[in-house]
């Protein structure tokens, strides 16, 4: 799809780039040429992760270990980046959420989802800015976000409020920062099956019998390789004019809530002497 040099001498720190999604981006930027720095909590994740990824594509990959809840390690992380040279390019991809009844949340639950996502999106993207500004060096932001950014989302709404957050963060700096040439974009994915994310949020008694195919209306689970190629996309100098935008990639998921009451989803299972019976009524 791209050129093999597309990010080329682009240095990236994905935030949770050691599982899931920020690991399948950060094997495609590596395959693109770029140089990647991955963060998490796990340090022994993250040592395999760049282990693996540094084989497979023979691209360099530095595993640093930080809570990006805790704005101190943050600034201790991007000191040692900086120390071997400045990043181009930073994803906010670290997130954990769960599903719950919101009125049963505790505040430490909803402060640890508030804390990864809005709270640790901001640190990143401030120290990051700051350095660039500073340095008067261009740069670019990438946040991922989920549909609930743009909906709401019931069960997971602390996910879906930090989420909105970051994405107004990402309109107010695309204005802001702009003059100084740092873009912001947002990605907000549908459904893309990690360990992480099915463990969490499709747990058996809510998928029993109603696949998560059946609510999308292309039929199918996104493919990491899809959101890899927006993701670089995005951050590659040929999306140069591209700011303050957040790209949906979900098979038409979030579509399909609307309408009158009905369960719509359900609808597109429907067969021809269903509609019949209802042109009756
Ligand atoms: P995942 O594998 O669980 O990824 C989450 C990553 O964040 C992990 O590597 C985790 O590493 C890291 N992390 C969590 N808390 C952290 C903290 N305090 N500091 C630093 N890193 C932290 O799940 P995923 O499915 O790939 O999700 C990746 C992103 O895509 C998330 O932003 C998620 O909201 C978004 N998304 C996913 C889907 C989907 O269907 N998969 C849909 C919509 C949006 P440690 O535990 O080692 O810290």
């Amino acid at each position: 799809m791209f050129q093999t040099d597309l990010l080329k001498g682009k240095r990236i720190l994905i935030t949770g780039g050691g599982t899931g999604l920020g690991r399948s981006i950060g094997k495609r930027y590596l395959e693109l040429g770029a140089e990647l720095v991955i963060c998490g909590r796990r340090l022994e994740v993250l040592e395999a992760t760049a282990k693996e990824l540094s084989q497979e594509t023979g691209g360099k990959v530095m595993p640093l270990q930080c809570d990006v809840r805790d704005a101190d390690a943050v600034e201790q992380m991007m000191n040692r980046i900086w120390e071997s040279g400045p990043l181009d390019i930073l994803v906010n991809n670290a997130a954990g959420t769960f599903l719950a009844q919101t009125h049963k949340l505790s505040p430490r639950a909803i402060d640890s989802v508030l804390g990864i996502v809005l709270h640790g999106s901001a640190y990143c993207t401030v120290a990051a800015g700051r350095r660039w500004i500073e340095a008067g060096q261009p740069g670019c932001v990438l946040s991922i976000l989920t549909l609930g950014a743009l909906t709401g989302a019931p069960f997971t709404a602390p996910s879906a409020m930090a989420k909105a957050g970051v994405l107004a963060m990402t309109r107010s700096l695309a204005a802001e920062w702009g003059p100084k040439g740092i873009r912001l974009v947002a990605i907000a994915p549908g459904p893309f099956p990690t360990p992480g994310a099915w463990e969490r949020l499709m747990p058996e008694q809510k998928t029993k019998g109603d696949p998560v195919e059946k609510t999308i209306p292309l039929r199918r689970v996104g493919q990491h390789e899809e959101l890899a190629n927006l993701a670089s996309f995005l951050v590659s100098d040929q999306a140069g004019y591209i700011t303050g935008e957040c790209v949906v990639i979900d098979g038409g998921k979030m579509l399909i809530g609307g309408g009158g009451g009905v369960n719509t989803a359900s609808m597109l299972d429907w067969t021809d002497a269903q509609w019949a019976e209802l042109r009756k009524k």
